[in-house]
């Protein structure tokens, strides 16, 4: 075991990337990177990382924050209850804290949005605690070094791989040993086509001895994606156009939008007309419907979305209108936070 681990933490030394947060121990900059790096590859992620410490460089000027700025920075990341979650965190280790992180996992985890993975993260990096780190990449190295074939999904499977790696840690380093692993898994024993003949540790790893290497990690059941269909009003009163803010608990939530009419399939101009939310917003308003539509489908990892964006004219602002939506001047529009769909949308549209 303890070979393993030496071998793994020395070409941890010499392989390793130069990541920005490999350059301190600062648990504030740590819990940026680890939040970040959920759902989000390293070099998309090395971006909003620079992006988010320049404008955020501390635990204050976040809680200070206006939530709108972080998720303007956030944009394009996914996952916004990531960052709306930071926010409060941020707050309460501001106001509670001091400013200060605690140096315990089990303090640690009791923050919103702060998990097994990112609680073991900040305790080992940061605190040097013997945390082990279990994300997607250990797993992976885990089960096949040792040829585990629990699932990582159920209570029991995470506890066998979390003994495993305790004991596998042992002595070491826990700021180094978990950071070894996990590169390990990111650049050695990647999830297709390892190059297991040159991996310094095939001659006793058990995937490799027993022809296993494709068959673990066992494979996570997938769940079905969600089918939703969005039938966006892009209303323009002169200069002026017309969004709102998502405040329901769903995806996006606290993004802008512009009106949104959520329907069982994607709705044609007369059935559109028959629309009750649709009456609402075109009524009194002289409406000229622009003809020629635009679909999108934008697929995320639990939804795929089919889109259809219609543009109005209206030469009268209603009611509904005033009391529903926000009148914003059409060039100050890149100033709101909006989904990718949506950026792309007016990118590739909006002229
Ligand atoms: S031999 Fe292959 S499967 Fe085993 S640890 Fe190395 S890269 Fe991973």
């Amino acid at each position: 075991m303890s070979d393993i681990s030496k071998t793994l933490t020395e070409w941890y030394a010499s392989n390793k990337r130069d990541l920005p947060w490999r350059h301190t121990k600062n648990a504030y900059n740590i819990w940026v990177s680890e939040i970040i790096l959920q759902q989000t590859r390293v070099n998309q992620g090395v971006n909003y990382y620079y992006r988010f410490i320049e404008k955020f460089p501390d635990i204050y000027s976040l809680a200070n924050s206006d939530i709108d700025e972080l998720l303007k920075i956030w944009q394009g990341l996914g996952y916004y209850s990531r960052a709306v979650n930071m926010h409060k965190t941020a707050k309460e280790i501001a106001k509670n804290c001091k400013g200060k992180f605690p140096d315990e996992y089990n303090e640690l985890i009791k923050f919103k949005g702060i998990g097994d993975y990112t609680a073991s993260a900040i305790a080992s990096i940061s605190f040097n605690k013997k945390t082990p780190v279990l994300d997607g990449n250990v797993f992976r190295v885990i089960a096949r070094l040792f040829g585990i074939s629990d699932s990582t999904q159920t209570k029991t499977g995470k506890k066998i791989y979390l003994d495993k790696t305790q004991q596998l840690m042992g002595n070491h380093n826990p700021e180094i040993f978990n950071q070894a692993v996990m590169e390990f898994g990111a650049l050695q024993c990647v999830p297709k086509i390892p190059d297991c003949i040159n991996c310094i540790l095939n001659k006793v790893c058990f995937a490799y001895k027993n022809n296993r290497v494709n068959d673990l990690p066992v494979k996570k059941i997938k769940t079905k994606q969600r089918i939703r269909y969005f039938n966006y009003i892009y209303i323009k009163h002169k200069a002026y156009i017309f969004i709102e803010k998502r405040t329901k608990n769903d995806i996006w939530k606290l993004l802008y939008q512009i009106p949104l009419i959520e329907t069982e399939k994607l709705l044609s101009i007369p059935e559109l007309s028959r629309n009750k939310k649709w009456i609402e917003i075109t009524k009194n308003t002289n409406p000229e419907i622009e003809e020629n539509h635009i679909d999108m489908i934008h697929v995320l990892s639990h939804q795929i979305i089919h889109t259809r964006f219609y543009v109005i004219k209206i030469s009268e602002i209603n009611d509904y209108i005033t009391s529903n939506y926000i009148k914003i001047h059409a060039s100050g529009l890149s100033e709101y936070s909006m989904s990718v769909l949506l950026k792309k949308y007016f990118n590739l549209f909006n002229n």
